[in-house]
């Protein structure tokens, strides 16, 4: 895609999301009543870091990709977050998300900073051999201020353990010696935790089943539509029967290329099976076809957008029935749309809670590594829930004490610590 292609399709189709952070802040600080400074500082990331990646590509051409990685605010402690390689990768969005990292590792009070990375490509169209060529480049221009004390990348839109475990491997080559909590969701085999790859998903479930009970629902016999069908959408369809019992019914599911929708209720691994054998859902036997925009106006119980950003916004939040919408993709309600919904009383599970568990697991894949000694499947899961819960209660908390949505209360008590720990560290 041309340059001018690709940042025309980013004006059309995205507000800007790191004006929606700080928009988000701004807000949240009202109630918080921050110093000028501490705000300043806040409003911006405080490093950043641009590189252009050569890659010798199959056909011996090489090929230049645009490569970023900001380090938000790393006041509670190392920055971590993802990486992740997109063709409309811009640097505001990896601003955007490498604040929400800031807020979402204070929610779930992981010692912890937030960053994020990102390579303008398109993975679909590269070869197993350039891909890895081009992961190992990452690490090769970036190495130098990444680190298990410093700055801990992990996966994230269309990054994967694969690309972690060279990513890993990359950075002990340059080092000379292993540094396993030098990047987290690696494989098992390679220093990996158990249950780093449902965790995105089942964190935002234990949170829907503490709004469901703050709400007055049953847990046991909800309906459910799922829009994204990756990593975190495929596990959310799978453990909302698994922890919360199987009388719920998924009852529409949909990817990029569209969606499956039966009122009756959608087989879960079927489908799954059937992505994977055809690489999308189109078509599958089990249920009518369904758009994006159709499923997310459902009369379901729950969504849970899982997709890309600003997918419910001004024109769409009129429609949406669900009572409960558990954010799994960061950023996918606008602030436009985030105040309709709080008007008609849809309870938003924001995304840097409702997706904390993958950071809060990449911190437990940390410790391990640190300790070079493994916890057990229930451990990893248990412990999960004590932060996923306790982070729920202390933004409920916040939610009722000053009458604000569920997004701006976790605000509230996220900036409030990372701004605490700027104070006690004497920065502002
Ligand atoms: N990319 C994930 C996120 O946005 C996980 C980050 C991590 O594990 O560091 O939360």
């Amino acid at each position: 895609m041309s340059e001018d292609k690709r940042l025309a399709a980013i004006e059309a189709h995205q507000n800007n999301p790191f004006s929606i952070a700080q928009e988000q802040l701004r807000e949240a600080n009202k109630y918080l009543g921050l110093s000028d400074g501490a705000l300043a500082v806040l409003m911006q990331p405080m490093r950043e870091y641009h590189c252009s990646l050569p890659v010798r590509m199959d056909d011996g051409r090489v090929e230049v990709f645009p490569a970023f990685r900001v380090q938000y605010n790393d006041a509670r402690g190392p920055t971590k977050g993802g990486i992740r390689f997109h063709p409309l990768e811009t640097i505001d969005t990896i601003r955007a998300l490498a604040a929400w990292m800031t807020w979402k590792t204070a929610v779930v009070d992981i010692p912890l900073g937030g960053g994020k990375g990102g390579i303008i490509c398109n993975p679909k169209e590269l070869s197993a051999g350039e891909l890895e060529r081009l992961s190992r480049q990452y690490v090769r221009y970036f190495g130098h201020i990444l680190g298990a004390e410093r700055d801990v990348p992990a996966p994230d839109v269309y990054t994967n353990p694969q690309i972690m475990a060279w990513m890993m491997d990359e950075f002990y080559w340059q080092r000379s010696y292993n540094q396993p909590g030098s990047f987290t969701g690696k494989p098992v085999e390679v220093g990996g935790s158990l249950g780093r790859g449902d965790a995105t998903a089942r964190g935002g479930i234990f949170c829907v089943r503490e709004a469901m009970k703050k709400l007055g629902m049953k847990t046991g016999n909800s309906t459910y539509a799922v829009q994204g069908f990756g990593n975190a959408g495929q596990f959310a369809a799978i453990l909302m029967k698994e922890i919360l019992g199987e009388g719920n019914k998924l009852l529409a599911v949909s990817d990029s290329r569209g969606g499956v929708y039966n009122e009756k209720g959608l087989d879960v691994s079927a489908l799954i099976a059937y992505k994977h054998e055809t690489g999308s859902l189109s078509g599958f036997p089990g249920g009518e076809a369904i758009t994006n925009e159709a499923l997310l106006e459902l009369p379901v119980d729950i969504i849970f957008p899982s997709a890309i950003e600003n997918v419910i916004t001004g024109d769409n939040a009129p429609r949406i029935q669900a009572k409960i919408s558990c954010e799994l993709a960061n950023g996918p309600t606008t602030p436009e749309g985030d105040s309709i919904l709080c008007e008609r009383n849809v309870f938003v599970i924001p995304d840097f809670l409702a997706n904390a568990g993958g950071v809060t697991v990449s911190y437990f894949e940390q410790v391990q590594n640190g300790d070079n000694y493994y916890w057990d499947i229930d451990l990893v899961h248990e412990r999960l829930d004590k932060k996923m819960t306790r982070a729920f209660q202390s933004v409920y908390e916040a939610h009722e004490e000053h009458g604000v949505n569920m997004r701006i209360a976790a605000y509230i008590v996220a900036v409030r610590r990372v701004a605490r720990a700027m104070e006690l560290r004497g920065w502002v």
